[in-house]
C-alpha cells in the first residue's frame, strides 16, 4: 500500500522527509550504538538531543528569553488542571468558550476555583470565535484562558483578545508551529504536541517566568510547572522519543524558512480547499468567515447518508480520516504542516467528482 493522504485531526500526518530521517537513525543515533528510544536521558547524547530540541523551538518561534520551555507528557487536557493549580493564586480565572476543549478547560478549573465563563459561542453552535475585549474579562482575574484554534468546529481566534495586565493563556495544540505567533502577548501557550509537533506523548509549554512558583501547595509535583522548568524537563523520565521528532520537525521547518514559510504554505493549501467551498452550493462550509481555521476545515453535504458515502469513497481513493468529529458529524480536513499542497488538490478533485456523480434530490 503506498502512504496516504492523511487528514486526520491527531495523531496525524508526520512530514515524509522526518519520518525518513528517523527510519535512517533508528538503529545506531549518531554512532551511539542504540536507537534513541533505548537511551538514558541522562546520557551526554540525549541531553544534546533535549536541548537542540529546546534551542531550535526557541529560534522557530522566535521565544524571548524570559520565557521557559517544557517538554512534558499528559496531553493539553492534563493542560487543563495544571494552569489553575499553577496559576489561579486569588482563585478567580476567565475563560472564553469556543469550543469542546475551552469548555473542558473551564470545567476542569471550576475543580479549582472560580472559573467564569466570560464570554461563548456555543448558542451559535461554535461556528464562531466569540469577539472579546478586556471589558469582558474580571480585573481581579488571575489569567484569561483560551482555546487559539478549535480542531472540532474549525474554528481560531483571527486575533489576539487584549486582557490587559491579566496574562493571556492559550491553548494552541492545533495551530501551534503554522504561522507565526507573538509569544510576548501570551502569558502561558500550552500545546499537545500530536496535531502539528511530534507523535502523540508530548505537551510542549511556554510560560513567563514570572509567572512561576505560584502553585498551591497541594498541586501534584509533576504538574508543578517551576519543579519542571527547574529541572530542565527532567524531574523523571520526559517522553525522550518525541522528544526527538519534535526536533527533527523543528529542523524540518527551519529548513524550509521557518514559520513564515509555514504560513504561506498554509495558507495556499487553505485558500484552495475554502476558495472552491466559496464557489459552489453542493458543499456548506458551517463557519463564520472570520472564525476559519487554516488547519482544520469543516465541510456538510447536508445529508448524512452522503457525507458517510464521501467519507467512504475519499478512502478509497487514499484520503483519509475525513470524517468529522462525533459530536459535529460532516467533514473534516484537517490540514497541518505536514500536509502537501498535493493532498489537497487531490481532495478539491475528488470534492468534484463526488459532487457530479451524486446529485441531491
Ligand atoms: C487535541 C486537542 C486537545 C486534547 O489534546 P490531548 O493531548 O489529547 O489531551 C486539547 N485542545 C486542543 C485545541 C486540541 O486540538
Amino acid at each position: 500500500m503506498e502512504r496516504v493522504y492523511n487528514f486526520s485531526a491527531g495523531p496525524s500526518m508526520m512530514p515524509e522527509e522526518v519520518l525518513q530521517k528517523a527510519a535512517a537513525e533508528m538503529l545506531n543515533y549518531e554512532n551511539s550504538g542504540m536507537s534513541v528510544m533505548e537511551m538514558s536521558h541522562r546520557s551526554p547524547v540525549y541531553e544534546k538531543i533535549i536541548t537542540d530540541a529546546e534551542n531550535l523551538l526557541r529560534q522557530v518561534m522566535e521565544i524571548p528569553d524570559n520565557y521557559k520551555v517544557l517538554f512534558l507528557q499528559g496531553g493539553a487536557s492534563t493542560q487543563f488542571a495544571a494552569v489553575p493549580l499553577n496559576l489561579m493564586s486569588n482563585g478567580k480565572a476567565d475563560y472564553v468558550l469556543s469550543g469542546q476543549f475551552s469548555t473542558k478547560a473551564y470545567q476542569e478549573a471550576q475543580k479549582y476555583g472560580d472559573a467564569y465563563a466570560a464570554a461563548s459561542s456555543k448558542d451559535i453552535n461554535f461556528s464562531a470565535v466569540p469577539k472579546v475585549s478586556k471589558e469582558d474579562f474580571r480585573a481581579d482575574a488571575d489569567y484569561v484562558h483560551i482555546c487559539f484554534n478549535n480542531t472540532i468546529y474549525g474554528t481560531k481566534f483571527s486575533y489576539i483578545p487584549d486582557t490587559g495586565d491579566i496574562p493571556l493563556v492559550a491553548d494552541l495544540s492545533s495551530c501551534i508551529l503554522s504561522e507565526p505567533v507573538d509569544v510576548s502577548k501570551f502569558g502561558v501557550i500550552y500545546a499537545g504536541a500530536q496535531k502539528n509537533m511530534a507523535p502523540a506523548g508530548l505537551t510542549v509549554v511556554i510560560i513567563r517566568e514570572d509567572l512561576l512558583g505560584q502553585a498551591r501547595k497541594e498541586t501534584p509535583t509533576m504538574l508543578d510547572y517551576k519543579v519542571m522548568a527547574d529541572n530542565g524537563s527532567m524531574y523523571n523520565t520526559p517522553p525522550c522519543y518525541c522528544i526527538y521528532v519534535a526536533k527533527l520537525v523543528y529542523e524540518w521547518i527551519l529548513g524550509l524558512g521557518g514559520l513564515q514559510a509555514m504560513k504561506a504554505r498554509n495558507e495556499k493549501k487553505a485558500a484552495l480547499l475554502y476558495g472552491y467551498l466559496d464557489g459552489q452550493d453542493y458543499y456548506k462550509a458551517p463557519v463564520a468567515k472570520d472564525s476559519r481555521s487554516m488547519m482544520n476545515v469543516t465541510f456538510v453535504t447536508g445529508d448524512a447518508d452522503l457525507d458517510k458515502k464521501f467519507c467512504a469513497e475519499a478512502a478509497k481513493a487514499g484520503l483519509v480520516n475525513l470524517k468529522g468529529h462525533r459530536s459535529v458529524g460532516g467533514m473534516r480536513a484537517s490540514i497541518y504542516n505536514a500536509m502537501p499542497y498535493e493532498g489537497v488538490e487531490k481532495l478539491v478533485a475528488f470534492m468534484k467528482e463526488f459532487a457530479k456523480n451524486n446529485p441531491k434530490m
